[in-house]
């Protein structure tokens, strides 16, 4: 398994992007499967999922849009991580995307360099993550994580599909409780990135994770936002009020 290159599907209509991607990530010693039709790349997600440690995907594509395939991506692989690429800038657009599943969201024009840590972070991650076998349940406040099956469960409340990102941010927390966790050690820790770079994944990422860990996700109780810094998980009440007091 080693000495085989890691694959890449590269899902992508523009002539242009496509080209430059698949050059530079050959470069990088990685196999490129590139697909420019939006049809066929649900074919390959669907079949043949398995093969590959990440999906570069692009939302405007012709037939299926970008966004059916992440959701396709989710009914069938659960593991792989999903980096949305597009020019599509809206934070609204942004915030669906990773809500549906995607791991992280870069807009076009972007730089190349930024992309290929981007890249390299979430492919090493999917080897680490095949690598490691995980079977337990983790409670995080008032959820549930099921780190085999990927379902988180409130209580009173059905099982939800999350993704690795999901699992793993609460994953961090739960090992660091009570102390304050930067947004660039969560980015490094969580998506395998380089610790300069953008945040608001992050941000996006922590109120997804407050929807489940949350009685009121609006006036948070176990992740606690600082100002500035990062964000904390609170297990113990006098870590709490100290918190609090700090602001
Ligand atoms: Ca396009």
């Amino acid at each position: 398994m080693s000495n085989l290159k890691e694959s890449i599907l590269l899902i992508e209509d523009e002539e242009s992007i496509g080209e430059g991607l698949n050059f530079n990530f050959e470069h990088e010693g990685l196999h490129v499967e590139w697909i420019k039709d939006g049809l066929e790349a649900v074919e390959v997600v669907r079949n043949r999922y398995s093969e590959f440690s990440l999906i570069v995907l692009d939302l405007m594509l012709p037939e299926v849009d970008g966004f059916e395939i992440l959701k396709v991506t989710r009914e069938h692989a659960k593991q792989i991580p999903v980096l949305v690429l597009s020019a599509k800038s809206l934070e609204s657009d942004k915030v669906r995307a990773l809500e549906s599943g995607a791991d992280d969201y870069v807009t076009k024009p972007f730089s190349l360099i930024e992309l290929m840590l981007r890249v390299q972070g979430l492919v090493k991650r999917s080897k680490w993550y095949r690598q490691e076998s995980v079977s337990e349940n983790i409670q995080l406040g008032e959820a549930t994580f099921n780190l085999n099956s990927f379902h988180v469960t409130q209580k009173g409340f059905s099982p939800v599909r999350v993704s690795p990102t999901e699992v793993l941010l609460a994953k961090v927390f739960l090992e660091n409780p009570n102390t304050i966790l930067s947004r660039a050690l969560l980015l490094n820790k969580v998506w395998n990135y380089d610790a300069r770079m953008e945040t608001r994944t992050v941000d996006v990422f922590l109120a997804k994770l407050r929807k489940y860990v949350e009685k009121n996700p609006a006036q948070p109780q176990h992740l606690i936002s600082v100002r500035g810094v990062g964000y904390a998980y609170v297990s113990d009440e006098s870590y709490r009020e100290a918190l609090v007091g700090k602001k």
